[in-house]
């Protein structure tokens, strides 16, 4: 096979895994790997992968390679370098909180010695990447493994498309809600999160907004995982209202058209712990959404909430009638309902964290960045993106899906969530609305994404005409690569959860 083949005869002649580039192999290295090889191979060190037993040694020392000096040492910043280029954000990647200590110790100690802080041997880089996880997400981005391989190549050209639609300044600032209609309108941030955890941010993506109906897909999201698909939808549809999000209208069986319009969402929230205090019960979600955003950034906008608590005539008299029509469990109160609906809506995220936790969809309710730990069922996050799908643009879902086709959601604080499942999650924020309520750049933006790249659903992978598919890389890969991809590949796989 392609791999064994690649990977059987290295550069300097020796065959399986104990090709070794002596020359910068420092003795306690040469040490380890006789010790590996006499004793039999240790199941730590080594693992199987295509009849061939791959050793971590083996991989680390091709990592080194790729980063020698001049010294016989290799260059950490140019390894950290290298990450950034791959989208790995490794100062703050939660993934790589082991390697971050282990160059600080390691730094420490060459201090005292007269050896460079910022070179490190054979055996030092072992040490740092001695994690499983560390060693998991860094092998995998330098073979150009991870799922945009050519990130560099995919930054610029979303770079590209942002500064491309930044001059657009029309559309309006939301003002039914006052507070909303204080936002700067000039604001404009976007960042994404594809499910190695390959990051981007442009703009404002780091200055917090109400996520407003963005929240919409989660809270439902949270009830799905809470209950089962059948409980929920005994009380909410699952069809496309064809009205506006706040339309008082129910379908034929008097019941919400489906749960990314207020209706449907206020009889989520109903569903959502409600023999709980108010204060658990928002808790409860912003604990999930903080989880699937990897614990970034999430608080509370109080000033939006008080300001659209005086003036939710619309959300109470819909509560009312979902009231009037039985839609609600019994015992529910119209008033905590709306109080908690209108507080989920109040619920601040950054460009940055709401990417992370969009991310979590794309990755089948498994945070790219927390990967040891499910988040949401992946029958929530399957009924999550159908309805993104169908419903999750207000009234214009419909051409959106044929347009952009990909799930997303938007929120009259000018957020909209894209998920391209398998690949991202996106949050953009421009806080100019069009006259159904979308941002007018957030549209924009997810109309040339889909120009360039072929995300759109119906996109042909194998044979489209001018598209360019980013999760292949444009170059084959160079002898390192291939050799790094195969030794760390059986490694990889503990970054599945379940
Ligand atoms: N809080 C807003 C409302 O209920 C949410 C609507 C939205 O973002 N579309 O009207």
């Amino acid at each position: 096979m392609a791999i064994a083949t690649a990977r059987g005869i290295c550069r300097y002649g020796c065959r399986g895994i104990l090709r070794l580039n002596h020359k910068v192999l420092s003795p306690s290295t040469q040490r380890h790997e006789s010790n590996a090889f006499s004793h039999g191979f240790h199941t730590k060190e080594h693992r199987e992968y295509g009849g061939l037993v791959q050793s971590k040694t083996d991989a680390c020392n091709t990592i080194f390679k790729m980063f020698l000096n001049h010294t016989h040492e290799m260059s950490i910043p140019a390894l950290q370098a290298a990450l950034s280029q791959y989208g790995i954000l490794w100062k703050t990647d939660p993934r790589l909180a082991s390697f971050r200590n282990e160059i600080e110790i390691l730094k420490k100690e060459r201090r005292h010695s007269d050896f460079h802080p910022d070179y490190c041997n054979q055996d030092e880089l072992q040490r740092l990447l001695g994690n499983p996880r560390c060693f998991a997400i860094i092998s995998k981005a330098l073979s150009r493994q991870c799922i945009i391989p050519d990130f560099a190549r995919f930054s610029e050209k979303i770079k590209t498309i942002f500064d491309y639609i930044k001059p657009d300044q029309s559309g309006k600032l939301a003002n039914y809600i006052p507070q909303l209609a204080k936002e700067d309108p000039r604001r404009f941030g976007m960042a994404l999160c594809t499910v190695d955890g390959q990051r981007i941010e442009i703009g404002d993506a780091n200055v917090p907004f109400c996520m407003q109906s963005c929240i919409k897909p989660f809270q439902y999201a949270v009830a799905i995982s809470n209950h089962t698909s059948q409980r929920v939808h005994d009380r909410v549809g699952k069809e496309p209202s064809g009205h506006m999000f706040n339309e008082i209208k129910l379908n034929d069986k008097e019941q919400p058209h489906n749960p990314m319009i207020n209706a449907g969402a206020l009889v989520i929230c109903s569903l959502l712990n409600p023999e709980s205090p108010l204060a658990d019960r928002f808790v409860h979600v912003q604990n999930i959404v903080s989880v699937m955003a990897a614990n970034e950034y999430t608080s509370f906008h109080n000033a939006v909430f008080q300001s659209e608590k005086v003036t939710a005539f619309r959300n109470f008299a819909l509560a009312y009638l979902l009231m009037e029509k039985n839609c609600f469990p019994p015992g529910t109160s119209v008033e905590h309902t709306v109080d908690f609906y209108l507080q989920l809506c109040a619920l601040k995220m950054t460009c940055l964290s709401a990417s992370v936790a969009s991310s979590t969809l794309a990755n089948g309710g498994v945070c790219p960045l927390l990967p040891d730990k499910r988040v949401l069922s992946s029958e929530a996050v399957r009924n999550t993106l159908s309805l993104m799908h169908s419903c999750g643009m207000y009234d214009y879902s419909g051409v959106f899906a044929f347009d952009v086709g990909l799930p997303a959601k938007s929120g009259v604080a000018g957020g909209l969530m894209l998920v391209v499942p398998n690949v991202m999650g996106v949050m953009i924020w421009s806080p100019l609305l069009d006259e159904r309520g979308n941002s007018v750049r957030g549209l924009r933006f997810c109309q040339e994404l889909v120009r360039a790249f072929n995300f759109h659903v119906y996109d042909n992978l194998r044979y489209s005409e001018s598209k360019i598919d980013p999760r292949l890389s444009a170059t084959p890969l160079t002898y390192d690569e291939e050799e790094l991809r195969a030794a760390s590949i059986p490694y990889w796989a503990s970054e599945i959860v379940d």
